[in-house]
Order: C-alpha cells, then sequence, then structure tokens
C-alpha cells in the first residue's frame, strides 16, 4: 500500500485506478483487499481534503469511493467540490456511511455521489456497485469517443484527411480576426494540380484518389506547423499562413509547387508526373479583408497563374 501522506497517481491511469478515501485504517484496508481481490487498482487516502486534492488533478481517478465522516472535508463535500469543479472527464462516486436514513441518502445523493451503500454491508453489494460504476465510465467513454469522431467526420475531408471546405474557410475566419487583432499579415494560397482530370480517365478513380493523397501529404509536410491545409474542390486546396509576410507566403507557395511536381505521384504500378499552380493573396492588417474576397483575390491570382503556363506562383495584383 501507498504511504498516507504522499499518494502518487499512475502516468495514465486507464478507467483503472480506484480512489478508495477512509479515515479509518482498517476499514480502507479491507476496502482496498476487496477492491485489489477484484481486479482493480487502487489508491488510498485517510481523509477528504487528500481525496479532493486527487480527484481535482487532471487525469485523476474516475471512481471514487467516499467515506461520509472523515476529517478535513466530508464525502458528500467532496462530491459537492467534484461537480463543481471537474470538468475533464466524469468521476464516479460511491460514498459510503452508517448514516442509513433516508434523509441522509437523499441529502448523499444531492451532494453529487453516484450511489450510496451503508455500512456495514454485503462485500457481494460493493461488487456488483462498483461494477455498475465501471459500466457507467466505459459508456462514457464510449459516448466521448463517438463524439469526437463526429467531430472528425464533420470538419475533414474524408479522402484526404485535410480540412474540408466548410472547417478551412472557418480557419480562415478566425485566422483573418486574430490577424485583425494582432496587426501580423495572414496569406492565402489557391492550389490546382494541372491537369488532374485526365489522370482519372486515363488511370481511373482509385488512382485519382490516391495521387490526391499524396499530394496532400505533400502539401501538409511543405507548410508550418501552424498553417492549414483544406480541400475546397475536387483538386483544388486552399491554404491558410498566419502571421506571414508576402515574400514568406511566395516562398512557400514555390515550395509547395516544388513538392507537388518534383517527384512522380504512385498509384499502384503507375507514375503520374503532375504539376500544381498557386495564387497567393495577402492580408495587411489594419485594413482586413472578407474571408470571401480574399479567397477570390487568390483565386484571380491562380487564374492568371494558369493562364501563363502553369506550374507557377502567381501573386495577387493588390499584393
Ligand atoms: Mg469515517
Amino acid at each position: 500500500m501507498r504511504p498516507m501522506d504522499s499518494p502518487i497517481l499512475q502516468d495514465k491511469p486507464p478507467l483503472g485506478q480506484i480512489l478508495v478515501a477512509d479515515d479509518s485504517p482498517v476499514f480502507r484496508d479491507m476496502l482496498q483487499k476487496m477492491l485489489l481481490e477484484w481486479g482493480y487498482e487502487t489508491i488510498a487516502v485517510s481523509d477528504g481534503r487528500q481525496a479532493w486534492d486527487l480527484l481535482r488533478q487532471e487525469n485523476g481517478p474516475r471512481l471514487a469511493l467516499l467515506d461520509w465522516m472523515m476529517p478535513g472535508m466530508e464525502g458528500a463535500e467532496v462530491c459537492r467540490q467534484v461537480r463543481a469543479g471537474v470538468r475533464d472527464r466524469y468521476v464516479y462516486m460511491i460514498l459510503l456511511s452508517v448514516r442509513a436514513g433516508l434523509d441522509d441518502v437523499v441529502t448523499g445523493i444531492e451532494s453529487g455521489a453516484d450511489d450510496y451503500i451503508v455500512k456495514p454491508f454485503e462485500v457481494d453489494e460493493l461488487h456488483a456497485r462498483v461494477r455498475a460504476g465501471r459500466r457507467v465510465l466505459a459508456l462514457q467513454e464510449e459516448l466521448v469517443e463517438a463524439r469526437e469522431a463526429l467531430r472528425d467526420q464533420a470538419t475533414r475531408d474524408g479522402l484526404t484527411g485535410l480540412w474540408n471546405r466548410t472547417a478551412i474557410f472557418d480557419i480562415l475566419q478566425n485566422e483573418l480576426a486574430r490577424s485583425g487583432r494582432s496587426g501580423e499579415p495572414l496569406i492565402v494560397l489557391m492550389a490546382d494540380l494541372d491537369g488532374f482530370k485526365p489522370v482519372n480517365d486515363r488511370f481511373g478513380h482509385m488512382a485519382g484518389d490516391a495521387v490526391l493523397r499524396q499530394v496532400a501529404a505533400r502539401m501538409r509536410a511543405a507548410v508550418r506547423r501552424y498553417d492549414a491545409v483544406g480541400r475546397y474542390g475536387g483538386e483544388e486546396f486552399l491554404i491558410v499562413l498566419p502571421r506571414c509576410e508576402r515574400v514568406g507566403g511566395l516562398a512557400l507557395a514555390e515550395r509547395i509547387r516544388h513538392a507537388i511536381g518534383a517527384e512522380c505521384f504512385r498509384a499502384g504500378d503507375v507514375e503520374i508526373r503532375l504539376t500544381c499552380s498557386l495564387g497567393a493573396a495577402c492580408a495587411r492588417p489594419p485594413v482586413v479583408p472578407l474571408a470571401d474576397d480574399l479567397v477570390r483575390e487568390a483565386d484571380a491570382a491562380l487564374y492568371r497563374a494558369k493562364h501563363q503556363g502553369r506550374d507557377r506562383v502567381e501573386g495577387a495584383a493588390g499584393g
């Protein structure tokens, strides 16, 4: 068992570690032994204050057995604090008390406890209630994962994993607002693959998709960590470069152009050479253009790049 004065959290508790908080050493040991026997990892403290200190930590225990009567802070008060202050995860709390009256149970549950066990209790009852708590936590974990997957689906382009059109446009709007506040310029690049359609016609859509995925990977590798790359249309990409001057933006555009054109793409056993044209537009605070207008400027520059022979970078007329 761990020393009472220095409880140590595991680096990354799975659903795992169950917190036992009880001021009675005999009861504490008994609870820990039972939990260990049932295959749970435990961490034990002897008062409510220590329990709260552990539960409030990021990645702290997810399930807690809390004695009601403890020095420092009562179990019910720990429940209240956790409900008010712990936001990064759901903590399932079971209050243990000799107080068996209906009022006590109601007060306990209203303090934020999920369950209430009257001491003394049957061993099987405790086991069943701990298992119930773990089921609730496991379900909650699944919900969080499902929500994150949905959010990902809503913002990512399914084929390339880049931001989708809506998301990259949102990012541009946010970055423009930030640029207005910070006074730092911003560059938007519109990129379009040259002669991509024949790839689909000649080699099939599977090959076309493979090329698009590789294009996306090369673009992502070419930009800076805080730049955002989105798929704007079929073979068209919108790239947002925050905190970037015109010269730096054009250099980055050249880097992308080179990353696409320098080496062949592979689809199965065919090698496909492609190039890319890019148009750049710059937002210079304090004048911050609308996202729509900036994209239109970059698009016009791209159009010129196409007309001047493709495989090249053009800056917008105004800058
Ligand atoms: Mg007690």
